[in-house]
């Protein structure tokens, strides 16, 4: 199909003057809804309709030659809005895809996927037709054009950090075959780009970018998280500006306030914006030129949606690679075992770059055996005396913790007391305080926040203590340890103001910190040119999760966080701190060998039957009482059971586990259960989860709880 097949319209024969449309409306039903026009109107326009009392941006979806209902009840649309161009034929495909693959209304993808501008029916009202937030957007930049000479966004650099900038490097061996594959691809073609940090990843992109650029077509660069943008902003601008003109670089992604999130995609839509560089949200910006869509640490669980329409930005990536016939480029020092696995088959090409791009030798990596040391505040001494070291060299040094607060729990010395959140089956953690020296408790499950009792409640003792360490705490040891450093913590309390993470992380570019603290935040692309000690504490908290996939998030975190360690100089180091160096994982991180850790991840995932060896749904169902969750999907697990069996044909194929209480049952007094479905067959999951989800509303059962289906779920 092609972009002009919106001008042949289906309903062209309604030449009585009524023309009968299908219409996706953001509501929780499954849809579609007719609703009838005076005109021929194309598939992909917006309109606004009434629906009950209200009124509600919509997308036309079809323009069928009969209505779905009897006509009488079709009311007429109130308006078209033509501020843009119809989306095109392959973002209304992309859009059912990921509609039908996730078992949502089609209506629940599409709207929100929008610029809130562009779905608000309000900020048309009152307007005449012409008008509105695409209207109002396009006078202030004509405005702003006319004040200055340059756009305002063109001037607007970020980072100036990095020294990627407009130089370009000679490419390395390896670069340059990497290059040379995939300027040789013609159509679809998925490609895994495996690269230890640092080996110049950034480098292959650019250029598979401006080839792509240079034939007259648009790239889109997905990146895990909104702080890694500036940076590789800056890079794309310096670079890409040459080829595809400067401002042709748009950003996407949920730090923009509304009318910087409807400039990027209005610029996505005309064309105008040649580079769209954005975080998962991304995928569904219309791109109507798309050539090129790159996906760099594909692996990252950002990817991944946690609610509403519980998308994969990089399968759906897959997906719409496909659908246009282009490559898709994954990019990743440890990829997923999913990607690793189709690279295996053969059905991915698979690229390497073994080695970095400028320090020549990876970071030494040692594990601190804490079995039988004297740990100071969770530090070794080992560690101590390296940051010393480091210190005295004026080198920057890590301290790696995924636990943000000053301690996870507070406890009572005398009794069995520990801090409790009154609304969750969980801890409280304990935190510093906005006010000097005052801590406060907080939930990370429902945020809840209590003071710090100054006895215990149960028997009055005073001792009361913190237990366990975060990064608040961290911090203030070592700036006991290490009077005269410059300690800088950065995690998702240090950085909730909008901005904040972007200026600490430049003032650790600048050379103005000595010592930071951080938690994955800190782990994930940042190039610290002066990075030299990497330590990694507490690392064994996520060995023993229940989660299957818990050694693969930990094995690709530490490779990440270790890859943080001399990325500009030799002699770069990596101290873990467990009590468990002889588990394999932490054998294959000293090798940096992710095949090692791979290939044996991927034979127990096969012996054992789980992803990517089967493929899963999760249910999962929460109410005031454990009970009507798990009654709900007791219901539904045994329904192909029942006289709707034959709904089911593929019900055999597809295993339906026992609905249990989630590890954390209770968050803000709901409580939660699931239950699990599976099949090796993905077309046999999906027919089976076609027919479940639609009973599944029908279920009395389900006016008692709150439910959702996720397909493909991370977290189990
Ligand atoms: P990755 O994304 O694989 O972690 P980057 O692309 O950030 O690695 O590259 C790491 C550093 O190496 C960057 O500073 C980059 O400019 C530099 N670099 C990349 N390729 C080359 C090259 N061929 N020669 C010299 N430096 C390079
Ligand atoms: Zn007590
Ligand atoms: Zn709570």
């Amino acid at each position: 199909m092609t972009d002009t097949d919106v001008e042949r319209l289906p309903g062209m024969a309604a030449q009585q003057g009524v023309v009968w449309l299908r219409v996706a409306l953001d509501v929780p039903l499954p849809g579609p809804f007719d609703y009838r026009h005076a005109a021929p109107l194309a598939p992909g326009m917006r309109v606004i309709v009434p629906f009950g009392r209200r009124r509600l941006v919509g997308i036309v979806t079809d323009v069928p030659a009969a209505p779905s209902i009897d006509p009488v009840h079709i009311k007429p649309i109130d308006r078209v809005l033509d501020d843009l161009p119809p989306f095109t034929p392959d973002w209304l495909r992309l859009a059912r895809f990921a509609a039908a693959y996730y078992h949502r209304p089609l209506g629940e993808v599409m709207l929100p996927a929008l610029p809130p501008p562009l779905r608000k029916p309000s900020a048309y009202e009152g307007q005449r037709s012409g008008a509105g937030p695409v209207a109002r957007l396009d006078a202030k930049h004509a405005k702003a054009q006319a004040k200055t000479a340059t756009p305002p966004d063109a001037a607007a650099t970020v980072a100036d950090d990095t020294d990627l900038a407009p130089v370009e490097p000679v490419l390395n061996a390896e670069q340059e075959i990497a290059v040379a594959a995939i300027r040789a691809l013609r159509g679809f073609k998925p490609v895994l780009l495996h690269g230890v940090t640092g080996s110049g990843k950034t480098e292959v992109y650019l250029r598979a970018a401006r080839d792509v650029l240079a034939q007259g077509r648009q790239v889109l660069l997905m990146v895990p998280e909104i702080n890694l943008t500036p940076q590789l902003e800056a890079v794309l601008r310096g670079r890409l500006d040459a080829v595809a003109g400067p401002g042709s670089l748009a950003v996407l992604h949920s730090g923009l306030s509304d009318g910087e999130r409807l400039r990027a995609w209005v610029r996505a839509q005309r064309g105008e914006a040649r580079v769209l560089l954005g975080t998962r949200m991304s995928i569904f910006a219309p791109l109507p030129e798309l050539g090129l869509i790159v996906v760099d640490e594909e692996h990252d669980a950002s990817y991944k949606q946690q609610d509403g329409l519980r998308y994969s930005a990089r399968d759906l990536a897959i997906w719409r690679a496909r659908d246009r016939d282009i490559p898709v480029l994954l990019g990743s020092a440890t990829p997923s075992l999913e990607t690793w696995q189709q690279a295996e088959r053969g059905r991915y090409l698979r690229l390497t770059l073994s080695a970095r791009a400028k320090a020549s030798q990876p970071p030494a990596v040692r594990l601190v055996d804490t079995r039988r040391l004297a740990m100071k505040q969770g530090m070794s001494p080992q560690l101590i005396e390296a940051i010393g070291k480091r210190l005295e060299r004026g080198e920057q040094s890590l301290v790696f913790l995924n636990r943000r607060g000053y301690a996870p729990v507070l406890h009572c010395a005398s009794c069995a007391w520990v801090s409790q959140c009154p609304r969750c089956t969980a801890f409280t953690v304990l935190h510093r305080g906005p006010g000097p020296g005052g801590h406060i408790l907080q939930c990370h499950h429902c945020g809840y926040q209590a003071r710090v009792p100054r006895a215990c409640p149960e028997c009055g003792d005073q001792d009361l203590q913190p237990m366990g360490r975060g990064t608040q705490r961290v911090e203030e040891h070592l700036s006991q340890l290490f009077p005269q450093a410059r300690i800088l913590r950065i995690d998702a309390d240090s950085t909730r103001r909008k901005g904040s993470a972007q200026s600490l992380f430049a003032s650790v570019h600048a050379g103005e910190v000595d010592i930071l603290v951080g938690t994955q935040m800190v782990a994930k692309g940042h190039d610290f040119a002066r990075l030299g000690l990497v330590g990694v504490l507490n690392a064994d908290a996520m060995l023993f999760a229940h989660d299957f996939r818990a050694p693969e998030r930990l094995f690709a975190q530490l490779m990440q966080v270790a890859g943080r360690a001399g990325r500009h100089a030799e002699g770069g180091e990596v101290l873990v701190q467990t009590g468990y160096p002889e588990q394999p994982i932490y054998q294959a991180l000293l090798r940096h060998d992710y095949a090692g850790f791979a290939g044996p991840a991927l034979a127990e995932r096969e012996s054992t039957g789980l992803p990517p060896f089967a493929h899963q749904a999760l249910l999962t169902a929460e109410a005031r009482e454990l009970a009507q969750a798990l009654e709900f999907l007791q219901t539904a697990r045994d329904l192909p059971d029942g006289e709707m069996a034959g709904s089911f044909p593929t019900a055999d194929a597809v295993t339906r586990y026992d609905p249990v209480p989630l590890r954390v049952v209770r968050v803000a007094n709901m409580e939660r259960a699931q239950l699990l479905v599976e099949s090796t067959s993905r077309p046999a999951l999906q027919a089976f989860l076609s027919a479940w989800s639609a009973m599944l509303h029908e279920l009395p059962a389900a006016s008692r709880v709150r439910w959702q289906l996720e397909v493909d779920p991370l977290e189990i």
